[in-house]
């Protein structure tokens, strides 16, 4: 008898451990290689809202979505919408979101951290290998008797450590993935804005003001080449998310000559890219004084797509990294996972498969899969763009504004 396709995924981010779980309920033997040393090692911070037909629904095939509800944030949709001069366009916090049109709803929040720890605690025991940084792939060519040539794959560790004969290797390693370049050479590209990350911790009993100002979910400025994202997370009781982002070239944060480690960066920042701002908006950068971190956007082209392969494919980001100015990213990738999930779900037990060897399944699983990925990741990559030009633009706030109060 054969044995069972050996199969490997890159990357315990939500993509990979989404399809894990689906892999496993459906009695495929698989093992995810992730870089971090633990559970514990990254500040994993940060707040994710699942839609109901993407991130939920994959979840609800996971079995898993009645323990998402009990942690999942429903009152973190509220949406306040602020213009630069400080004016509140839009307030859910008063007026509850029910006049919200349809598809902009039912999308609770959950922490990234407690996401990832529902999905982590649905594996088998030992289905991780932390600390095992990818460096590279190597395709080896076999010769199989009738069924002729086929295609494994070599993984390379950066510890040194290797591991062969892979029949289907899936990259969800996120944005720098190593195993992208087996499909194409498209990389990441700097998208121009560059968002400067800031977090206030325990709010409502250290910043009552800041807990109360950004509300019970989301408080969003939008302007010409810049804006603030402000987010309540719900680690530490109540914390609050910054993002001061401003369209840059690609050097900015470096070149700029502002010292982030430094104890004046935020009124450096303040002074020259938010100083005509309201009082309210410049204190929410101000006052979020307990961590600083830089980032920049990265984007893969709209529309991205490569000449399937059989044994290797990609899933969310490392598919097609997108910016996160739509908050589709990571219900993309749970999609993408749900997909790829059925499709080798299907192409195992259907009759005709039976029939095929696991290879030949493999690669028109993955086919299968492809097509409506990249048209998946094309309608999304498009929507996060178009959402970009409108944000930073003089009227983002306004025109955000008014699409909630469903006048567009
Ligand atoms: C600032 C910011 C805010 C965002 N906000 C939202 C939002 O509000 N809503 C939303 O839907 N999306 C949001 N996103 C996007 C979302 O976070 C991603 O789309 C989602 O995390 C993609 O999941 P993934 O599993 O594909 O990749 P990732 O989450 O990036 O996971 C990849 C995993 O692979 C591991 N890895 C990487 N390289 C290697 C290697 N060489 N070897 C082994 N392991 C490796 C990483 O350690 C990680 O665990 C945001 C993204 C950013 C950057």
């Amino acid at each position: 008898m054969m044995s069972p396709p050996k199969i490997a995924l890159i990357g315990a981010g939500p993509a990979g451990l989404t399809l894990a779980r689906l892999l496993q309920q459906n009695q495929f033997n698989c093992t995810i290689y992730e870089s971090e040393v633990d559970r514990y090692v990254r500040n994993q911070g940060g707040t994710l809202d699942l839609h109901t037909k993407t991130g939920q629904l994959a979840l609800k095939e996971a079995g898993l979505l009645e323990e998402f509800k009990k942690y999942a944030r429903p009152e973190g949709e509220c949406m306040k919408l602020v213009k630069h001069d400080g004016t509140v366009l839009w307030d859910e916090n008063e007026t509850g979101n029910s006049n919200r049109v349809a598809e902009d709803s039912d999308r609770p929040e959950i922490d990234r951290v407690r996401l990832r720890d529902i999905l982590l605690d649905s594996l088998q025991p030992g289905t991780i290998k932390w600390n095992r940084k990818l460096l590279r792939v190597d395709a080896d060519t076999k010769t199989r008797g009738i069924s002729g040539d086929r295609e494994t794959y070599t993984l390379h560790f950066t510890d040194g450590s290797v591991e062969k004969d892979i029949d289907l290797l899936v990259g969800a390693d996120g944005a720098w993935s190593k195993v992208r370049p087996l499909l194409t050479d498209e990389q990441p590209f700097y998208s121009g804005i560059t968002c400067i990350e800031l977090w206030s911790l325990g709010v409502d009993a250290k910043n009552p003001w800041l807990s109360r100002y950004v509300g019970k979910g989301s408080c969003f400025m939008f302007d010409e080449g810049r804006a603030l994202l402000c987010q309540r997370n719900g680690e530490q009781n109540g914390s609050v998310r910054t993002y001061a982002c401003v369209r840059m070239p690609e050097k900015w944060a470096e070149e700029s000559g502002i010292d982030w480690a430094g104890t004046h960066a935020r009124e450096t920042l303040v002074e020259r890219h938010f100083n005509d701002c309201g009082d309210d908006l410049k204190r929410l950068i101000l006052e979020s004084r307990d961590e600083l971190i830089v980032r920049k956007a990265w984007m893969l082209p709209v529309g991205i797509k490569w000449e399937s392969r059989p044994g290797v494919t990609l899933l969310g980001d490392a598919a097609h990294l997108m910016t996160p100015f739509a908050g589709v990213g990571v219900n993309v990738a749970m999609a993408d996972a749900l997909e790829l999930a059925r499709a080798l779900i299907s192409c195992k037990d259907s009759v005709v498969a039976k029939e095929s060897s696991d290879d030949h399944n493999i690669a028109v699983a993955i086919k299968q899969y492809e097509t409506e990925m990249f048209e998946r990741g094309r309608q999304n990559a498009q929507k996060t763009w178009d959402n970009m030009q409108g944000h930073f633009s003089a009227n983002g706030s306004e025109e955000l504004a008014a699409r909630l109060k469903g006048h567009n």
